[in-house]
């Protein structure tokens, strides 16, 4: 059976280290403020905004909210975040995903000042990931790096698969993975016979969207698995990408669902608000 890393116990480390930081900031006399904008009232967006300000409170963050109504416009929506840019007493600005469909992402994400690009979905931001530059990184592959990092698992030279080649999870974790030296393959809907490509895998990452898709057939004995899926099953009960049960039996490490990658995602954003500030 596996063993479990457990993303709620190296969450509240890093959260824990973050708090300090604050702290000492604080008796600096200066401040960490981060500014988090909703459009609308998505119900799984409010839950994802509410543990993003109590994840803010318990570390000493200062969290501004903004929860505007789903009409808003596009440029309203530019305003208040170019209104934000020049506030200096915000370190950090998140605007919560999904928008409404009226609103084109890419060009909100993009008017974001990069220094305040907290959550690292910007050109400029993935473009210094991508040459190894300083910058912010997007906060769930960087926080599945600290996983496997505190969990002593070892990364340069191993062969990594990711699968998913998404903007915010895939394209960045397999960038992360090559920058700490794995030999890393990405594979999509496209990929011809998967299996045979995630059975190569020494660490497996899985952001497929399809819950418990990943069963042992694609995993190599002894392997390292990863999974950023979240999902409610036909009972409500909260799953991920992979086959827990069928996959523990077969590799070295996995993550839960829920418990692993989950709880990560937040914590890195607060390390990001303290490194911004
Ligand atoms: P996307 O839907 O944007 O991307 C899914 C990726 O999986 C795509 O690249 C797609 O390929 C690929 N894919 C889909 N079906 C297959 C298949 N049958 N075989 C191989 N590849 C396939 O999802 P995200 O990256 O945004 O998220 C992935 C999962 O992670 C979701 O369950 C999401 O809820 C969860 N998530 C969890 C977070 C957390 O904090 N725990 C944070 C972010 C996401 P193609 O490009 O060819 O379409």
């Amino acid at each position: 059976m596996a063993n479990i890393i457990d993303g709620k116990v190296i969450s509240a480390q890093i959260k824990d280290e973050v708090k300090e930081k604050v702290a000492k900031l604080k008796e600096e006399g200066r401040e960490v403020c981060l500014a988090v904008i909703q459009v609308g009232d998505d119900p799984a967006s409010t839950v994802y905004v509410g543990n993003k300000k109590k994840a803010c409170e318990y570390c000493g963050i200062r969290s501004e909210s903004y929860e505007i109504p789903g009409d808003t416009t596009e440029d309203e929506l530019i305003a208040l975040i170019e209104k934000l840019n020049a506030d200096t007493a915000v370190n950090g600005i998140l605007v919560q995903l999904p928008l409404p469909k009226h609103i084109n992402e890419d060009r909100v994400i993009m008017s974001i000042d990069p220094a305040k690009d907290v959550d690292g979905f910007s050109v400029n931001s993935v473009g210094s990931l991508c040459i190894g530059r300083k910058g912010y990184r997007s906060c769930t592959p960087a926080g599945i790096i600290e996983l496997l990092k505190r969990s002593n698992i070892e990364i340069a030279g191993k062969e990594c698969v990711v699968i998913g080649r998404s903007n915010i999870v895939g394209k960045p974790m397999a960038l992360m993975m090559l920058q700490e030296n794995a030999t890393v393959t990405i594979t999509h809907s496209k990929t011809v016979d998967l299996p045979s490509v995630t059975r190569r895998a020494d660490i497996l990452i899985v952001a497929i969207g399809k819950p418990r898709m990943i069963t042992s057939e694609y995993v190599k004995e002894g392997a390292v698995v990863i999974d950023v899926g979240i999902h409610r099953d036909e009972n409500n009960k909260l799953c991920g990408d992979v086959d827990y049960a069928d996959v523990a039996e077969k590799c070295s490490y996995i993550t839960p669902v829920p418990g692993g990658v989950g709880p990560m995602t937040i914590a890195m954003l607060m390390h990001n608000c303290v490194e911004g500030a």
